[in-house]
Protein backbone atom coordinates (compact mmCIF):
# COMPACT_ATOMS: atom_id res chain seq x y z
CA UNK A 1 0.00 0.00 0.00
CA UNK A 2 2.80 2.49 1.09
CA UNK A 3 4.95 1.31 -1.67
CA UNK A 4 2.09 2.04 -4.33
CA UNK A 5 1.47 5.80 -2.61
CA UNK A 6 5.49 6.43 -3.12
CA UNK A 7 5.36 5.44 -6.65
CA UNK A 8 2.37 7.46 -7.29
CA UNK A 9 4.04 10.64 -5.21
CA UNK A 10 7.16 10.16 -7.00
CA UNK A 11 5.35 10.47 -10.45
CA UNK A 12 3.52 13.54 -9.64
CA UNK A 13 7.05 15.23 -8.54
CA UNK A 14 8.78 13.99 -12.45
CA UNK A 15 5.06 15.68 -13.62
CA UNK A 16 5.75 18.77 -11.99
CA UNK A 17 7.31 22.04 -13.65
CA UNK A 18 10.67 22.38 -12.12
CA UNK A 19 11.09 25.12 -9.74
CA UNK A 20 13.40 25.64 -7.57
CA UNK A 21 12.17 27.45 -4.15
CA UNK A 22 14.32 30.51 -2.89
CA UNK A 23 12.26 30.62 0.06
CA UNK A 24 8.79 29.93 1.60
CA UNK A 25 7.58 31.26 -1.29
CA UNK A 26 5.46 27.37 -1.55
CA UNK A 27 4.04 27.41 2.04
CA UNK A 28 2.60 30.92 1.46
CA UNK A 29 0.74 30.20 -2.09
CA UNK A 30 -0.34 26.74 0.01
CA UNK A 31 -1.77 28.56 3.16
CA UNK A 32 -3.14 31.25 0.38
CA UNK A 33 -4.92 28.21 -1.78
CA UNK A 34 -6.16 26.47 1.25
CA UNK A 35 -7.50 29.68 2.97
CA UNK A 36 -8.97 30.91 -0.24
CA UNK A 37 -7.29 34.04 -0.61
CA UNK A 38 -5.82 35.32 -3.70
CA UNK A 39 -2.57 36.35 -4.29
CA UNK A 40 -0.68 39.14 -5.48
CA UNK A 41 3.46 38.17 -7.10
CA UNK A 42 5.50 41.55 -7.43
CA UNK A 43 8.97 40.93 -9.33
CA UNK A 44 11.00 41.70 -11.79
CA UNK A 45 10.38 40.18 -15.49
CA UNK A 46 12.13 36.77 -16.06
CA UNK A 47 12.55 35.98 -12.40
CA UNK A 48 10.75 32.67 -12.14
CA UNK A 49 6.81 34.43 -11.40
CA UNK A 50 4.89 32.26 -13.94
CA UNK A 51 7.22 29.15 -13.46
CA UNK A 52 6.11 29.50 -9.45
CA UNK A 53 3.21 29.21 -10.57
CA UNK A 54 2.26 26.23 -12.67
CA UNK A 55 4.61 24.53 -10.60
CA UNK A 56 2.18 24.98 -7.46
CA UNK A 57 -0.94 24.44 -9.89
CA UNK A 58 0.20 21.03 -10.40
CA UNK A 59 1.29 20.35 -7.43
CA UNK A 60 -1.88 21.28 -6.08
CA UNK A 61 -3.66 19.43 -8.97
CA UNK A 62 -5.67 22.30 -10.03
CA UNK A 63 -5.59 23.30 -13.59
CA UNK A 64 -4.14 26.60 -14.41
CA UNK A 65 -6.04 29.29 -16.44
CA UNK A 66 -3.41 31.85 -17.50
CA UNK A 67 -3.88 35.32 -18.85
CA UNK A 68 -0.81 37.75 -20.50
CA UNK A 69 -2.34 41.18 -19.55
CA UNK A 70 -2.18 43.49 -22.30
CA UNK A 71 -3.68 47.19 -22.44
CA UNK A 72 -7.00 46.01 -24.82
CA UNK A 73 -7.53 43.31 -22.20
CA UNK A 74 -11.24 43.39 -21.08
CA UNK A 75 -13.57 42.40 -18.53
CA UNK A 76 -15.46 40.23 -21.60
CA UNK A 77 -11.93 38.80 -22.23
CA UNK A 78 -11.88 37.19 -18.80
CA UNK A 79 -15.42 36.40 -18.36
CA UNK A 80 -16.47 35.37 -21.81
CA UNK A 81 -18.85 36.65 -24.67
CA UNK A 82 -21.47 35.64 -27.20
CA UNK A 83 -20.07 34.41 -30.06
CA UNK A 84 -21.91 32.98 -33.81
CA UNK A 85 -21.04 29.61 -34.08
CA UNK A 86 -22.72 27.30 -36.53
CA UNK A 87 -24.99 30.00 -37.61
CA UNK A 88 -25.99 30.10 -33.66
CA UNK A 89 -24.98 32.48 -30.68
CA UNK A 90 -23.43 30.69 -27.98
CA UNK A 91 -21.81 31.90 -24.85
CA UNK A 92 -18.35 31.22 -24.65
CA UNK A 93 -16.60 31.22 -20.97
CA UNK A 94 -13.06 33.08 -20.29
CA UNK A 95 -10.57 32.02 -18.98
CA UNK A 96 -11.50 33.43 -15.46
CA UNK A 97 -15.22 32.18 -15.74
CA UNK A 98 -13.69 28.57 -16.55
CA UNK A 99 -11.35 28.88 -13.49
CA UNK A 100 -14.47 29.69 -11.47
CA UNK A 101 -16.66 26.56 -12.79
CA UNK A 102 -14.13 24.29 -12.71
CA UNK A 103 -12.21 25.34 -9.92
CA UNK A 104 -8.88 25.94 -11.46
CA UNK A 105 -6.10 28.49 -10.76
CA UNK A 106 -5.87 31.94 -12.45
CA UNK A 107 -3.07 33.52 -13.45
CA UNK A 108 -3.40 37.25 -14.71
CA UNK A 109 0.19 38.03 -15.54
CA UNK A 110 0.74 41.75 -15.80
CA UNK A 111 -2.52 43.13 -14.42
CA UNK A 112 -1.88 46.23 -14.12
CA UNK A 113 -1.42 46.52 -18.19
CA UNK A 114 -5.11 45.01 -18.18
CA UNK A 115 -8.23 48.02 -18.79
CA UNK A 116 -9.72 48.99 -16.08
CA UNK A 117 -12.86 47.31 -16.15
CA UNK A 118 -11.07 44.46 -15.07
CA UNK A 119 -11.21 45.38 -11.40
CA UNK A 120 -14.55 45.76 -11.28
CA UNK A 121 -14.54 41.79 -12.02
CA UNK A 122 -11.87 41.14 -9.63
CA UNK A 123 -13.10 42.78 -6.36
CA UNK A 124 -16.18 41.05 -5.64
CA UNK A 125 -13.86 37.97 -6.28
CA UNK A 126 -11.40 38.82 -4.16
CA UNK A 127 -13.02 39.43 -0.63
CA UNK A 128 -14.98 37.22 1.24
CA UNK A 129 -17.77 36.73 -1.04
CA UNK A 130 -16.18 34.97 -3.87
CA UNK A 131 -18.19 36.20 -6.23
CA UNK A 132 -18.54 36.32 -10.59
CA UNK A 133 -21.16 38.08 -11.68
CA UNK A 134 -21.81 37.61 -15.19
CA UNK A 135 -24.09 40.08 -16.32
CA UNK A 136 -24.43 39.50 -19.77
CA UNK A 137 -25.60 35.44 -18.99
CA UNK A 138 -27.71 36.46 -15.69
CA UNK A 139 -25.46 34.25 -13.73
CA UNK A 140 -24.03 35.03 -10.33
CA UNK A 141 -21.35 32.19 -9.95
CA UNK A 142 -19.65 31.86 -6.58
CA UNK A 143 -16.17 30.44 -6.43
CA UNK A 144 -15.54 26.58 -5.07
CA UNK A 145 -13.19 26.26 -2.76
CA UNK A 146 -10.29 24.99 -5.28
CA UNK A 147 -10.98 28.25 -7.28
CA UNK A 148 -7.62 30.80 -6.94
CA UNK A 149 -6.60 34.33 -8.20
CA UNK A 150 -3.41 34.96 -8.82
CA UNK A 151 -2.17 37.82 -10.12
CA UNK A 152 1.20 39.64 -11.18
CA UNK A 153 3.12 42.76 -11.97
CA UNK A 154 6.37 44.62 -12.33
CA UNK A 155 6.48 47.38 -9.93
CA UNK A 156 10.16 48.69 -11.61
CA UNK A 157 7.95 49.37 -15.03
CA UNK A 158 4.89 51.23 -13.39
CA UNK A 159 3.91 54.50 -14.21
CA UNK A 160 1.74 56.73 -12.13
CA UNK A 161 -1.08 56.02 -14.70
CA UNK A 162 -0.53 52.34 -14.64
CA UNK A 163 -0.16 50.91 -10.73
CA UNK A 164 -2.77 48.98 -8.76
CA UNK A 165 -5.38 51.11 -6.85
CA UNK A 166 -4.82 50.59 -2.94
CA UNK A 167 -8.26 49.47 -2.81
CA UNK A 168 -7.39 46.57 -5.36
CA UNK A 169 -3.94 45.90 -3.53
CA UNK A 170 -5.14 45.36 -0.23
CA UNK A 171 -7.37 42.52 -1.38
CA UNK A 172 -4.42 40.22 -2.17
CA UNK A 173 -1.96 38.56 0.42
CA UNK A 174 1.10 39.53 -1.57
CA UNK A 175 5.01 38.28 -2.12
CA UNK A 176 7.92 40.17 -3.84
CA UNK A 177 9.79 37.97 -6.37
CA UNK A 178 13.87 39.00 -7.12
CA UNK A 179 16.28 36.95 -9.11
CA UNK A 180 17.12 34.22 -7.23
CA UNK A 181 20.42 34.48 -4.91
CA UNK A 182 23.41 33.05 -6.64
CA UNK A 183 23.62 29.16 -5.30
CA UNK A 184 20.24 28.76 -6.87
CA UNK A 185 20.30 30.66 -10.00
CA UNK A 186 23.55 28.40 -11.02
CA UNK A 187 21.08 25.69 -10.42
CA UNK A 188 18.50 26.53 -11.93
CA UNK A 189 20.63 27.83 -15.26
CA UNK A 190 22.42 24.57 -15.40
CA UNK A 191 19.53 22.58 -14.87
CA UNK A 192 17.33 24.44 -17.36
CA UNK A 193 20.23 24.73 -20.14
CA UNK A 194 22.05 21.62 -19.53
CA UNK A 195 25.24 23.51 -19.72
CA UNK A 196 27.84 22.64 -16.96
CA UNK A 197 27.24 23.99 -13.02
CA UNK A 198 30.62 26.02 -13.34
CA UNK A 199 29.79 27.15 -16.71
CA UNK A 200 27.13 28.57 -15.02
CA UNK A 201 28.56 29.85 -12.05
CA UNK A 202 30.30 32.20 -14.01
CA UNK A 203 27.63 33.30 -16.33
CA UNK A 204 25.65 33.76 -12.86
CA UNK A 205 28.62 35.98 -11.49
CA UNK A 206 28.61 37.79 -14.74
CA UNK A 207 24.68 38.49 -14.21
CA UNK A 208 25.42 40.36 -10.84
CA UNK A 209 27.50 42.71 -12.25
CA UNK A 210 25.18 43.36 -14.95
CA UNK A 211 22.24 43.97 -12.59
CA UNK A 212 24.54 46.40 -10.60
CA UNK A 213 24.05 48.78 -13.48
CA UNK A 214 20.37 49.23 -13.34
CA UNK A 215 19.58 52.32 -12.56
CA UNK A 216 22.31 54.54 -13.95
CA UNK A 217 22.02 52.69 -17.47
CA UNK A 218 19.46 50.20 -17.55
CA UNK A 219 15.77 50.07 -16.52
CA UNK A 220 16.02 46.72 -15.61
CA UNK A 221 18.43 43.61 -14.89
CA UNK A 222 19.07 40.98 -17.05
CA UNK A 223 16.56 38.28 -15.95
CA UNK A 224 17.51 34.70 -15.21
CA UNK A 225 15.19 34.00 -18.41
CA UNK A 226 18.00 35.75 -20.56
CA UNK A 227 20.75 33.69 -18.73
CA UNK A 228 18.90 30.28 -19.56
CA UNK A 229 18.97 31.76 -23.02
CA UNK A 230 22.62 32.53 -22.97
CA UNK A 231 23.17 29.35 -21.29
CA UNK A 232 21.27 26.98 -23.86
CA UNK A 233 23.06 28.92 -26.96
CA UNK A 234 26.60 28.32 -25.40
CA UNK A 235 25.66 24.74 -24.46
CA UNK A 236 24.73 24.23 -27.96
CA UNK A 237 27.95 25.41 -28.78
CA UNK A 238 27.78 29.12 -29.53
CA UNK A 239 31.18 30.84 -28.65
CA UNK A 240 31.01 32.74 -24.85
CA UNK A 241 31.05 36.47 -26.59
CA UNK A 242 28.28 35.59 -29.79
CA UNK A 243 25.60 34.51 -27.08
CA UNK A 244 26.10 36.96 -24.86
CA UNK A 245 25.73 39.50 -26.81
CA UNK A 246 22.77 38.14 -28.34
CA UNK A 247 21.24 37.31 -24.81
CA UNK A 248 22.99 39.78 -22.31
CA UNK A 249 23.82 43.00 -24.13
CA UNK A 250 20.94 43.15 -27.15
CA UNK A 251 17.97 43.07 -25.62
CA UNK A 252 18.79 44.91 -23.04
CA UNK A 253 19.50 48.08 -24.46
CA UNK A 254 19.29 49.93 -27.82
CA UNK A 255 21.90 52.46 -26.63
CA UNK A 256 24.79 52.19 -28.24
CA UNK A 257 26.86 53.56 -25.04
CA UNK A 258 24.83 51.19 -22.84
CA UNK A 259 25.73 47.71 -25.06
CA UNK A 260 29.46 48.70 -25.20
CA UNK A 261 29.34 49.56 -21.39
CA UNK A 262 27.57 45.67 -20.97
CA UNK A 263 30.81 44.32 -23.40
CA UNK A 264 33.02 45.79 -21.27
CA UNK A 265 31.81 44.16 -18.36
CA UNK A 266 31.54 40.97 -20.38
CA UNK A 267 35.00 40.65 -21.96
CA UNK A 268 36.48 41.50 -18.35
CA UNK A 269 34.64 38.30 -17.32
CA UNK A 270 35.29 36.14 -20.01
P1 LIG B 1 8.36 35.74 -14.97
O1 LIG B 1 7.01 35.10 -14.98
O2 LIG B 1 8.78 36.23 -13.62
O3 LIG B 1 8.54 36.77 -16.05
P2 LIG B 1 9.30 33.07 -15.67
O4 LIG B 1 8.63 32.29 -14.59
O5 LIG B 1 8.76 32.94 -17.06
O6 LIG B 1 9.44 34.61 -15.29
O7 LIG B 1 10.85 32.63 -15.61
C1 LIG B 1 11.68 32.71 -16.74
C2 LIG B 1 12.55 31.48 -16.82
O8 LIG B 1 13.52 31.54 -15.77
C3 LIG B 1 11.80 30.19 -16.60
O9 LIG B 1 11.34 29.69 -17.84
C4 LIG B 1 12.84 29.29 -16.00
O10 LIG B 1 13.67 28.75 -17.01
C5 LIG B 1 13.73 30.24 -15.21
N1 LIG B 1 13.48 30.36 -13.77
C6 LIG B 1 13.49 31.52 -13.06
N2 LIG B 1 13.35 31.27 -11.74
C7 LIG B 1 13.23 29.93 -11.61
C8 LIG B 1 13.10 29.05 -10.48
N3 LIG B 1 13.05 29.54 -9.22
N4 LIG B 1 13.04 27.72 -10.72
C9 LIG B 1 13.11 27.24 -11.97
N5 LIG B 1 13.25 28.01 -13.08
C10 LIG B 1 13.32 29.34 -12.91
Amino acid sequence: MSDTATASDSAVEQTLPYYEPVGSECALFEQAYQQRLPLLLKGPTGCGKTRFVSHMAAKLGRPLFTVSCHDDLTAADLTGRYLLQGGETRWVDGPLTRAVREGGICYLDEVVEARKDVTVVLHPLTDDRRLLPLERTGELLEAPDDFMLVVSYNPGYQHILKSLKPSTRQRFVAMSFDFPPPKAECEIVARESGLAYDRCAALVNLASRLRAMKGQDLEEGVSTRLLVYCATLIAAGMPILEATQATLVEPLSDDQDVQEGLLESIKATF
